[in-house]
């Protein structure tokens, strides 16, 4: 009930997002299409999306914590799920009783997982992550040509490892990191392997060969973000978000805006006051000073740049070349006019912050 009296409302379409999977699937149809979930599905919602990726058939899933295969698992009864973050101490009976599969990363989580299998007498799979030149999570190439021919103790359903620069298509490490992922998936000839992200899944292959493997992992592209600046996105936007007017005042020439008087109207202007800030996961990088503009918000087809500075919780937009908009009506913050990697442009971030920030305060509403 209170929901109709929100400062912001945020429209999460999940047909658009199964719609995405589709198109990403269809890059490289040899190798399966998998949807990386964590952080609550990049902020949309864990449950929801889950549910909407497994009817459009994604069968494999990625989340980066325990608590998050808890999530996904009540979501799908039958899919498979990896939690990319490894194996916190102690978890090897938390995730078999989930039915996850942890992705592990070094000797310690290996050693730790062979004995819980072995105590176990199960044959409880899991992932191995090799590192081909991020050095952040993974067996370093030289642990895993010593370890894989035989050494793990258990029985490796997964090998997989992770493109640091694939964003760049110009960039020679992404190559670099195929031959080296070739090769060290040639000592485990038997197991699927899984080297691209977003960026690698939308490359499709380099100079020296494809990218898809067995499986690919795609995260931020399902919900309409382009990690390849400067393509044309194949993606449909998922999020809209739409901020309520709660007054519009008059301006004059001159007159400063907000907090610091940051900004100052060059001319007489009308002024829309929006229920929206930092607490709804508008950056206050996204306002405007003299002589530097912010992001811009849209009324109907009309583009309304923000004024001044972001509160926690208002915004002032220019809605001088909007004359009808009035107390009560909505200005859309992201949508048709402004994707996620628009406004994160304007924020100086990435579409990845922009979803992951998303505020828990207004009304999410899920269409199909
Ligand atoms: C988050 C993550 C992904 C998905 O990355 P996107 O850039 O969002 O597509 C894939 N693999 C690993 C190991 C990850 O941590």
């Amino acid at each position: 009930m209170t929901g109709d009296f929100a400062g912001g409302r945020l429209t999460i379409d999940l047909g658009a997002l199964a719609d995405n999977w589709r198109t990403l699937a269809a890059v490289s149809p040899d190798s399966e299409c998998a949807a990386v979930v964590k952080a609550n599905a990049y902020g949309i919602g864990t449950a929801e999306a889950t549910r909407a990726l497994a009817a459009a058939g994604a069968k494999t899933f990625f989340v980066a914590h325990p608590s998050e295969a808890c999530a996904a698992r009540a979501a799908a009864p039958d899919a498979m799920i990896y939690v990319l973050n490894g194996l916190p101490p102690g978890a090897c009976d938390l995730l078999a009783s989930l039915r996850a599969r942890p992705v592990l990363g070094s000797q310690e989580e290996i050693e730790e997982w062979g004995a819980f299998v072995r105590a176990a007498g199960a044959d409880e799979a899991a992932a191995i992550h090799v590192d081909t030149g991020m050095t952040r999570l993974g067996l370093s190439p030289d642990d895993a040509r010593a370890l894989l021919p035989g050494g793990l103790g258990f029985r490796p359903a997964l090998l997989m490892s992770h493109l640091a620069c694939a964003d760049e298509p110009e960039r020679p490490e992404t190559e670099a990191q195929r031959a080296l992922f070739a090769e060290l998936r040639a000592l485990l000839p038997e197991t699927p392997a899984s080297l691209s992200n977003s960026a690698g899944t939308l490359l499709a292959k380099t100079s020296g060969g494809d990218l898809g493997f067995d499986l690919r992992r795609p995260g931020v592209s399902l919900y309409g973000s382009m990690p390849i600046e400067g393509r044309a996105s194949p993606l449909k936007p998922v999020v809209r978000l739409e901020a309520r007017v709660i007054q519009v005042r008059e301006a004059a020439a001159g007159d400063p805006v907000g907090y610091g008087g940051a900004e100052r109207v060059k001319r007489a202007s009308r002024l829309a006051i929006l229920s929206l800030g930092y607490a709804d996961g508008i950056f206050r990088a996204c306002g405007s000073e003299d002589g530097r503009p912010g992001a811009t918000a849209f009324a109907g087809q009309v583009p309304c740049p923000f004024v001044g500075r972001i509160s926690m919780d208002l915004i002032a937009v220019d809605v001088t070349d909007a004359p009808s908009v009035k107390r009560g009506d909505w200005i859309e913050i992201l949508g048709d006019h402004v994707g996620v990697d628009d406004l994160a442009r304007a924020g100086g971030t990435i579409g990845y912050e922009v979803l992951t920030s998303l505020g828990h305060r207004y009304e999410r509403v899920f269409v199909k």
